[in-house]
This record gives C-alpha cells, structure tokens and sequence, in this order.
C-alpha cells in the first residue's frame, strides 16, 4: 500500500511516499521558505527546484506533478497511490483517533486551528488540494494530540476559572502523540514485554521537546500544554516560567502580546541563554571551546529534562524503562551522559559503554547497564513513516 504522508509546517512542506507494506520511503520532499521569493523544493534529498513565492497547495502540486510525470518518481502515476496521510497538529478535543476525513472532519480541524495557527490552517489547505487532486484516493489525518487524550483531568485542567475551560477549551492537550506512542511501543519490544503492563516515561528531546508518563500504553501526562511552548526548555521555546515574567516584561518594555509571543517561541531556550544558536551541536561545540553561556544552556536544558523525568518517576506506579527519541534524544551520547548520571539514585543506570556506541548502530537499542533496575532505551523516529503506518492501519481496519 503506497501512503504519501503530508506534514503541513508553518513555512515547511514535509511529504514522503511510503510503502507501508515494506515499510520503505520511496520518495522524500520538503518544501522550505513557502510563500517567500527563496522557496525551494527538494525532492529526494539531490533534485531542487525553485518555487518562487509558491503557496503550500502550489508546493503541494509541484510534488504530485513530479510523482505523476517525474522521469525518476518511483510510480508511474498517482493512481498508484493508495491513500494519503496527514499530520495535523492539534486535534483539540474533538478528537481521540486518527479519522478519515470527511466535511465534518475539516471543520472541526478548521475549529482547532485557534490552538495550532501556524499549522492546522495550512493543513486544510493541503487536505483540500488533495480532495481536488485525487478525489477517490481516502485521506486519513493522524493527529499530535490524540495520544494525550487518555489524561485524567487533574493532569490536563489548569487551577484557572473554570469558564477558561468552558468558554475556551483551555487545557493541557500536548504535543508529539505519535512519537511518544511510538517510543513507548518500543521500549516495550526492546524490553520483551507487553506494553500494557509496563509504566514508561518517554523523552522526545528535538527542536520542541516533550516528555510524557505512559502508563499500561496509555499516556497519563505529559509536560507541553495547551499550546507547544510549555514543559521543558527548548531550542528557541522558554518552556515553563512564571507566567508573571510575562505580564511584567510587557509592563517594562511596553511589548504587544505578539512581541511577546515572539520572545517566549523564538528568542528564548537554548537560543536565549547561549546568545549563538538553537542547534544542541552548535552549543555542545562552544561549550567544548569553552563558551560559559553555551555551557549553561546545556546545564539548564538536562536539568529540565531531570526534574521532568523525576515527576513522572513519581507519577507512575512503576517505572520500567526511560525512552529518549528525536534529534537530541537519538544523537547526544553526551547529553544523555549528563540526564541519566543525575538519575542513578532512581535505578536510571547508564552504561557509558553502549551509551558512546552511537550511530553506526543507529537502531533501536537499550543502553542501561544490564542489571539497571529501569532501563534506558533509545529509540529512532521517523514522523512521517510512523504517520504511514498509522494511516494504512485504519483503512485496513476500515476493510475488515
Ligand atoms: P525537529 O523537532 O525539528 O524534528 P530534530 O528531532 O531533528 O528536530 O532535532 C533537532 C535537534 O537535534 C537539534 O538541536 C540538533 O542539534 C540536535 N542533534 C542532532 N544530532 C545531534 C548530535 N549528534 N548531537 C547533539 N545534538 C544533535
């Protein structure tokens, strides 16, 4: 079954060809700087074509078009693709699965788009240009949200008025569904045992970075909030502060609530305290040369991550494994080094050993020493392909 997986971004347009069966990425495009004279399309990581202030359904088009008359698209045309499926970001609470989409669909996504503007808007748009590109083909949309919706409501309310929530659906919601499901998924491979006995806490450390508590398969907190800027610390994203930082650097600097939004998503994090760079490598590399504010935006990034991981130690009843994905997560032998040597007192032991054997082995792997009474597990993720599986899965159910 040949998926093309669409993940809509702010200015990004990530698509990838899967089949599903084998499991195999057949084609891979990512369409950077939408609607800017610097637009670009790479396809398959060598062919780029500019696309001059193109729209996301233009850059979408542009793909559909090579995969149809390409003289190297791996199909002959696009009825060889099965289904379509997309990322969306926020789900609100209107939905608690990956669905197929019909009219009632999108203007629920359409609704949601007050929590994910940057994401969710363009996302219809590319559901739509698939509706009018190939209409028979079903479109399944697999949401960052709906593994979270397992929270009880003492993890997801907010100590608010309680009108906040009635009036205006504020709660926490969470972020990255599909890569803690996943991880969680398997840990409990790596470890030999079914997930639904076995308490989790995975760590998906990227760009945006969230941990969550799984517990029996389902997540039972997890630290991003109603919107992706909570929780831990991140490459440009403060994570959680005061919230009366806010209100009194406004006051101070008589910022509008957009100035401020900027400060809080983009100049903060490991951006913000470093002063040179968002990228955990940039940083590592001056901290190396040593750069002092390169090093405390590390310390602070791992302590962030520590204290995560030690609330939700408290959180479950049992803990069996700790799971770190994502860029960071995945990549930094040495970040995890610093995490996990600040966790040993919590049965968290890593082998430093099997910690440095990294990407060679590049797969799934654990790396606590063998006795650790929790083990640490790495786990590789790939968005798109998971997005894939997913979205094969439901229509495969859907014709049973
Ligand atoms: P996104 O959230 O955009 O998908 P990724 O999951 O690709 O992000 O993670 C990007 C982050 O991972 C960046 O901070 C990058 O520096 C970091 N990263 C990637 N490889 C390494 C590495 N070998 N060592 C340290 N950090 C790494």
């Amino acid at each position: 079954m040949n998926i093309l997986v669409i993940n809509a971004g702010s200015s990004t347009l990530k698509c990838q060809l899967v089949d599903a069966n084998k499991k195999a990425s057949l084609m891979k495009a990512l369409a950077e700087h939408i609607g800017s004279p610097d637009a670009v399309l790479t396809i398959s990581g060598h062919k780029q074509i500019s696309i001059k202030n193109a729209s996301i359904d233009t850059a979408l088009e542009h793909i559909l078009e090579y995969l149809n008359d390409g003289q190297d698209s791996p199909i002959h045309s696009l009825s060889d693709i099965n289904a379509s499926g997309h990322r969306i970001v926020s789900g609100g609470e209107y939905f608690t699965e990956s669905v197929l989409v019909d009219e009632e669909v999108i203007r629920k996504v359409d609704l949601c788009s007050e929590l994910a503007p940057l994401h969710n808007p363009n996302a219809v748009i590319c559901i739509r240009a698939c509706q009018k590109l190939f209409p028979r083909i079903p479109q399944a949309l697999v949401f960052d949200t709906t593994f979270h919706h397992t929270m009880p409501p003492k993890a997801y309310m907010y100590p608010l008025p309680m009108r906040y929530y009635t009036d205006y659906a504020i709660r926490r919601y969470g972020a990255h569904g599909t890569s803690h499901r996943y991880a969680a998924q398997q840990a409990a491979n790596l470890i030999g045992r079914r997930i639904t006995d076995l308490g989790i806490i995975t760590c998906h450390l990227g760009n945006g970075g969230s941990i969550a508590a799984v517990s029996n398969g389902k997540s039972v907190d997890t630290t991003m909030g109603f919107t992706p800027l909570e929780g831990l610390m991140m490459g440009t994203r403060s994570g959680s502060i005061d919230p009366a930082i806010v209100t009194y650097i406004m006051r101070k600097e008589n910022l509008s609530y957009k100035q401020m939004d900027d400060v809080l998503n983009r100049q903060s994090g490991l951006l913000g305290i470093s002063g040179i760079s968002s990228d955990m490598r940039t940083i590592i590399d001056a901290a190396h040369q040593g750069n002092k504010n390169a090093e405390l935006a590390i310390d602070m990034y791992a302590y962030a991550v520590q204290k995560a991981i030690g609330a939700y130690f408290a959180v479950l009843n049992r803990v069996d494994a700790v799971v770190m994905t994502a860029g960071i997560g995945e990549n930094s032998a040495e970040l995890r080094e610093i995490i996990f040597d600040r966790l040993a007192h919590l049965g968290m032991i890593l082998d430093r050993q099997k910690n440095n054997m990294t990407s060679d082995l590049g797969s799934d792997r654990i790396v606590s020493i063998d006795d650790s009474p929790i083990k640490i597990c790495i786990v590789t993720t790939d968005e798109e392909l998971r997005i894939a599986r997913e979205t094969a899965a439901l229509i495969e159910s859907l014709n049973k």
